[in-house]
């Protein structure tokens, strides 16, 4: 049987698929995280409700695009659309998403076009009903199985990753594997990071890659019968009232039902491989990781920091909001106050105006302002978690300087960033990272500050208090875990001017 796209009434087409949205003009200065993922079983709640507050807390994970599918037996419901989660669902429209399993993912594309039709859960029809499938994270061997795909007449619609794994196990489970065998089958037939949340009509499955490279968890909701639900983060979990149990394993695939949750290694050589990026930026502060908040690590990346590369200055800021721990940490090693020099306009998303030109010379503004009278006459260091492209830092420091700092030090608690990511994280190409063409002293200059310095590789892994061996940091030192065809790399590296 060839596996395809159910007709409903939410689906589109590349035809119609006129909802399209372009990314803004002005781009943070910042990897931008690929996705978030969400689901739950629990019959006698309102599930579309659960997922959706799951999704609102994932946000951070993805702007582009938000949906939900619920399954109430065989018939599937769904609701997708460009956006965020607030934006998307409404009260009218997750009443009509009735049943007993929900699956949530928000969007932030690193494959595929930013276009309705490649918003998730991706639903494809099998033998056995349908599946709704929402992932994070980036396969390597996308071409090799699209080919696989096209030869045995899938029907591709959208131009997403996702899509081929859903596809693929469609096709195993339509060959005469049941939900568990197929969804093996298929991912074992996946290289890359993929974190999968799958409803079926009779149960929820959670997958993780062999690597674990981008995060799963597991959590209980009551206790009478226990209900459980799968998301990215805990920060997910926390909001509709769960308790978090666990993470789901490297190469371990969970199958819940509605009394029980069983377990199994699918992969032969399982070898944790966590995004240490998740740890530095992408994944909420509150959330928790080996036993304790990303807030906690990141204080330690700021305290590590003050050790290695002190300043003499009188007041420690943080650029909001992913730089303050670290400031914080920064702050309580070196004795040099924290105070808050910059004010962030929390109360907007993400905006596709674009400003006039005048606002554009004001830069950053319009993001952060800041505290004049806190900087005047101030040697300040500012800390921040990372620097991409190095654009936001420049005009950052203007602003400190303008606003009368003294002098500005600038100290970033993670290592040079040289190197993209292909693991679903949005890192740009590589010719585009200024560390990768520029030395410390190079940007020191280019950035207008006293002073630079950035975390060393060893420090950022010691602050983890875990096996260094167990993370990812290949946009820090180029040693991919998961090896990256050449086609693919070619698409971000440059081969004349760095070694890999
Ligand atoms: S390359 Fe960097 S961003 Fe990508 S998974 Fe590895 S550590 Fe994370």
């Amino acid at each position: 049987m060839i596996p395809k796209h159910p007709a409903t009434p939410d689906d589109d087409s590349q035809e119609n698929d006129n909802f399209t949205s372009s990314k803004p003009e002005i781009q943070p200065d910042k990897p931008e995280e690929a996705c978030g993922v969400f689901g739950v079983y629990a019959p006698e709640e309102d599930v579309a409700k659960l997922t959706y507050f799951g999704l609102y807390a994932l946000q951070h994970r993805g702007q582009e695009s938000a949906g939900i599918a619920t399954f109430a037996g065989e018939q599937v419901h769904l609701h997708k659309e460009m956006g965020l989660v607030s934006q998307v669902f409404n009260e009218a429209i997750l009443k009509e998403l009735p049943g007993a399993i929900a699956v949530g993912h928000t969007r932030y594309s690193t494959t595929g076009s930013s276009r309705k039709v490649n918003a998730q859960p991706a639903v494809v029809d099998t033998r056995l009903g349908k599946l709704a499938l929402a992932h994070n994270g980036n396969l390597v061997n996308v071409t090799q199985l699209r080919e696989e795909l096209l030869q045995q007449n899938c029907n591709l619609v959208t131009t997403t990753d996702s899509e081929m794994i859903a596809l693929a196990i469609a096709q195993e489970i339509n060959a005469g594997k049941d939900w568990l065998a197929g969804c093996i089958q298929a991912c074992s037939r996946c290289q890359g990071a993929f974190s999968l949340v799958i409803g079926t009509p009779v149960g929820l499955i959670g997958i993780r890659d062999p690597n674990g490279i981008r995060p799963l968890v597991i959590g209980t909701l009551g206790s009478n019968p226990a209900r459980y639900v799968l998301a990215s983060e805990t920060c997910a979990l926390d909001i509709i009232g769960a308790n978090y149990l666990r993470d789901v394993q490297p190469g371990e695939l969970v199958w819940i039902t509605e009394d029980s949750l069983t377990s199994q290694q699918w992969s032969q050589q399982p070898q944790r491989k966590l995004c240490i990026f998740e740890m530095i930026y992408f994944a909420r502060p509150d959330s928790i990781m080996h036993n304790e908040s990303l807030y906690s690590y990141r204080m330690r990346l700021g305290q590590q920091l003050a050790q290695e590369s002190p300043a003499d200055a009188d007041i420690v800021i943080g650029v909001p909001d992913s730089g303050v721990p670290a400031a914080i940490g920064f702050s309580q090693a070196s004795g040099i106050p924290y105070v808050e020099g910059l004010i962030k306009n929390r109360y907007v998303g993400r905006t596709f105006i674009q400003p006039t030109q005048s606002m554009r010379e004001s830069g950053i503004r319009m993001k952060l302002n800041p505290l004049k009278d806190v900087l005047y006459g101030k040697r300040v260091v500012i800390v921040d978690d990372s620097i991409v492209r190095g654009t936001t830092s420049r005009k950052l420091v203007k602003t400190l300087r303008e606003a009368g700092a003294l002098e500005v030090h600038m100290r970033i608690s993670s290592p040079p960033v040289t190197h993209p990511c292909f693991y679903g994280i949005d890192t740009d190409s590589q010719e585009q990272l200024i560390a990768a063409t520029k030395s410390v002293e190079e940007i020191t200059k280019q950035l207008e500050v006293d002073s630079l310095a950035y975390l060393s590789w060893e420090g950022m892994l010691t602050a983890t208090r875990e096996d260094p061996q167990s993370f990812c940091s290949a946009c820090f030192t180029g040693d991919y875990p998961i090896p990256v065809p050449e086609p693919i790399k070619r698409t971000k590296l440059m081969f004349e001017k760095v070694a890999v």
